[in-house]
């Protein structure tokens, strides 16, 4: 990789680093309290390599056949990774999921709830999970509608016995993210979850203002994808 590429990366962490504090500041945040998934979905290894040799340490991705081939070696080098899934997950993936990943973000099905549990009993490993909010009632998109999430989160934690650790939304790309935000954080305080992952390049200082625990940026640190996602 050229070393002006691995230079972008490198400052496009320390930008985005720096957005988060500058946001967590100006609406009376603690910085700590906000961490950064770095999303790497379409970004080779070696484009994520300056990432974890600037101290990165969370990242998120997209797939897990692309997540198979790339972090095994890279977790070999940076032991302390933490592997997100921000992507939808097919229950027949299941699996590999619980085995790779720490946090899966995606959870909005009871037969997806039916798989994890049933893989994290026999893998013996059981990521951090949270419930995908289709804050936005879009039919094409993954997600709890609200109106259905107490009754989802009852199936999870009593149907199947899964400790949920809180809400992710991704807001319309027509709407101002705010309200969609707010609404996802009054859910997730309703049934104390803490955490809140939301905020994505675009609007991160948005759902920092909201009360965002986790944002999920991928453009802004390693530039924008070649493929279509
Ligand atoms: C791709 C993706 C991101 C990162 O989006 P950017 O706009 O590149 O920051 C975050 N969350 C999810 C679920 C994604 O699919």
């Amino acid at each position: 990789m050229a070393e002006t590429e691995f230079h972008a990366v490198a400052q496009g962490l320390v930008t985005v680093r720096a957005g988060i504090r500058r946001a967590a500041e100006d609406f009376g945040r603690d910085p700590a309290s906000i961490h950064l998934v770095a999303v790497s979905k379409t970004v080779a290894a070696e484009g994520i390599l300056p990432a974890l040799e600037a101290g990165q340490r969370v990242f998120g991705e997209n797939y897990v056949q692309e997540s198979k081939a790339k972090w095994p070696g890279l977790r070999e080098r940076f032991p302390d990774v933490e592997l997100h899934l921000v992507g939808p997950l097919q229950s027949n993936k299941a699996r590999e999921a619980v085995e790779l990943f720490d946090v899966i973000h995606g959870l909005d099905r009871p037969s997806l709830a039916a798989a994890l549990a049933k893989e994290i009993g026999r893998v013996g490993r059981a990521p951090k999970l949270l419930v995908q909010v289709n804050t936005g009632d879009e039919p094409q998109k993954a997600g709890v509608s609200p109106a259905d999430i107490d009754a989802f989160l009852e199936t999870c934690r009593d149907g199947h016995g899964l400790t949920i650790s809180g809400l992710m939304c991704i807001p319309p790309a027509e709407d101002p993210p705010s309200a969609h935000f707010g609404l996802l954080a009054s859910i997730a305080e309703r049934h104390g979850l803490p955490t809140l992952s939301m905020g994505m390049s675009a609007d991160y200082e948005a759902a920092i203002q909201m009360g965002a625990t986790h944002v999920r940026v991928g453009t802004a640190i390693f530039g924008s994808r070649s493929r279509q996602t």
